[in-house]
């Protein structure tokens, strides 16, 4: 390769690896989340270890229930939220207002 050609070729490289690198946090990601329809799936996705995403109605009574009832907890909430139409709540069945993530809570 020739000198004066080097800074591209860098660069090239870099933004390969980045790319990668990107792609492969993802893939992760992506094979860590379980989305789920009801508490029994969420049980059964966090025995698993992965992190639960779920339609979810978002009040204080529902969080208070999954964390006492199913060791579960509130998460995040993603910034990006796909619409949730008419979906009820994994938990309760209450009218769902927001995607989460949830955990285990030990
Ligand atoms: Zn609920």
């Amino acid at each position: 390769m020739p000198i004066n050609g080097i800074d591209e070729e860098v660069k090239l490289i870099l933004d390969q690896i980045q790319d990668n690198l990107l792609h492969r946090a993802e893939e992760l990601l992506d094979s860590s989340i379980a989305q789920v329809n009801s508490t029994k799936e969420a049980e059964k996705a966090l025995e698993n270890k992965k992190i639960v995403f779920g339609a979810w109605c978002a009040t204080a009574g529902c969080e208070e229930e999954l964390k006492t009832k199913f060791a579960i907890k509130t998460l995040n909430s993603p910034l990006e939220q796909a619409d949730l139409k008419t979906m009820k709540c994994f938990a309760c069945s209450e009218k769902a207002n927001k995607w989460f993530h949830f955990g285990k809570s030990y």
